[in-house]
């Protein structure tokens, strides 16, 4: 069966290249750990942010053996574990092997998928991407070309709801109309093909990708030089009708905003209930994450939240009540909805404040726009659209409003967590 799965649309270019792309790619992994300065930190990839109940208590063992006891969800759906021994890396793939959470530790740092988490629950979307989801898993995993790519380099399969369509993916498969639907990078138009062939689709794309990077040093669609994401569509569409896929162009502009799961209860009949959670500033501590784990199957977000499945009806009340108890948001309206903020001091080295202290003491009535703390001007982990945008800086913390690719107003607070706090506050503006 692997032999079979290896003969993957991705053909290779050439055998030095994946080592000399890997050598440039510091981004983190499971096996790759990177040192912070509050221990050694591992980014688990979890495709679809999807785990089982046994996967999600081993990720709680292995923080609470390894790390210092937190659960740290990204902006991708994954679980960052931090405050690691430096020396604990064999240990560590040990328990992520034995819970199927490393399926090739060749391919682990590619398997960068977001999905729609509501996906088959509530019925607002097109296509249930669950089975999307495995077979790109599987093909992923039986290819030696997909390892040529970088771990920043991110797979969307949105069900046509246009959630994560919205998160600027680099190449994103959408339910659309009866098939599915192909984007390259942000282009419109899209590409309408067999729903079946989508997860091939994508393979062939990202093959096209690794060839149009060739010595460019891209990472990423967007980072391909001129209007080289347009001839890489016309050339994906090439490949697929040379694979003997049908494709056919569409009209649909990426959506600015994404339409976030709402805390509190999935409507969508059946007889197991789902609850969608937020989780303050993605950090959740063992009590709280053994609390969802044992509850059903986690569906991590991308916006830091998790939706639980496969709750018992009669038991969703008492659990809804447990989690609010517990500091997770269960219902709209509360303070905490929006914010976020990067790691910070004292964890990361780069950060000029402790931003996500700061970002707890400013939480004040619900704000209209999310708002996003980083301790520097990289701004890890920062949300698409619209938001409100807080660095800090030499100079104090620097207030700016983003739409999409530009910024606006920014106005500079300096020393004083009071008019910090209104600002931010003002600048996200009222109602939900
Ligand atoms: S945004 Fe800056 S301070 Fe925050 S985690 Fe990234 S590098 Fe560190």
């Amino acid at each position: 069966m692997l032999a079979a799965m290896s003969a993957s649309p991705l053909t290779p270019r050439s055998p030095g290249d994946a080592c000399a792309r890997s050598s440039g790619d510091a981004c983190p992994g499971a096996l790759r750990l990177h040192r912070a300065d509050d221990g050694a930190l591992a980014r688990i990839r979890i495709p679809g942010g999807v785990l089982t109940p046994r996967q999600a208590r081993e990720l709680g063992n292995a923080a609470e053996r390894f790390g210092d006891g937190e659960l740290h969800l990204t902006s991708r759906g994954n679980v960052q574990l931090r405050g690691l021994a430096p020396d604990c890396g064999a240990d560590l793939a040990g328990l992520l092997e034995g819970a199927g959470l490393l399926p090739s530790q060749r391919h682990e740092r590619v398997r960068n998928v977001v999905a729609s988490p509501l996906s088959g629950l509530d019925g607002a979307g097109i296509t249930d991407v669950g089975p999307w989801l495995a077979e790109l898993d599987r093909l992923l995993c039986a290819s030696d070309r997909a390892t040529e790519l970088s771990g920043r380099f991110l797979f969307a399969l949105d069900d046509g709801r246009g959630d994560v369509d919205a998160l600027g993916a680099d190449l994103t498969l959408i339910g659309h109309d009866a098939g599915a639907a192909l984007r390259v990078g942000s282009t419109d138009p899209v590409f309408r093909l067999p729903c079946a062939e989508g997860p091939r689709a994508l393979l062939v794309a990202a093959g096209s990708f690794l060839d149009a990077a060739g010595e460019t040093g891209a990472w990423r669609v967007e980072d391909l030089p001129g209007d080289a994401g347009t001839a890489l569509a016309d050339e994906v569409v090439r490949r697929l009708r040379q694979a003997g896929v049908t494709t056919s162009p569409a009209h649909r502009p990426r959506p600015l905003e994404a339409r976030t799961p709402v805390p509190g209860p999935v409507r969508g009949g059946g007889r197991e209930a789902a609850l969608s959670v937020g989780v303050p500033l993605g950090r959740l501590d063992l009590a709280q994450w053994q609390l969802l784990s044992s509850a059903g199957e986690m569906r991590l977000t991308p916006w830091r939240g998790v939706v639980v499945t496969g709750v018992a009806l009669h038991a969703a009340e008492a659990l809804t009540s447990a989690l609010a108890e517990a500091g997770l948001i269960t219902g709209s309206g509360s303070a905490w909805a929006g914010v976020g903020a990067c790691v910070g001091r004292p964890g990361c080295a780069k950060s000029l404040a402790d931003v996500r202290a700061q970002a707890g003491a400013a939480v004040g009535p619900r704000g209209r726009l999310p708002v996003y703390w980083s301790g520097c001007e990289r701004r890890c982990g920062h949300p698409h659209g619209e938001w409100i945008d807080v660095v800090a800086t030499p100079d104090g913390h620097r207030i700016s409003h983003v739409r999409g690719d530009r910024a606006g107003g920014p106005v500079t607070v300096r020393d004083d967590p009071a008019a910090l706090a209104a600002a931010v506050a003002a600048a996200r503006g009222t109602g939900s």
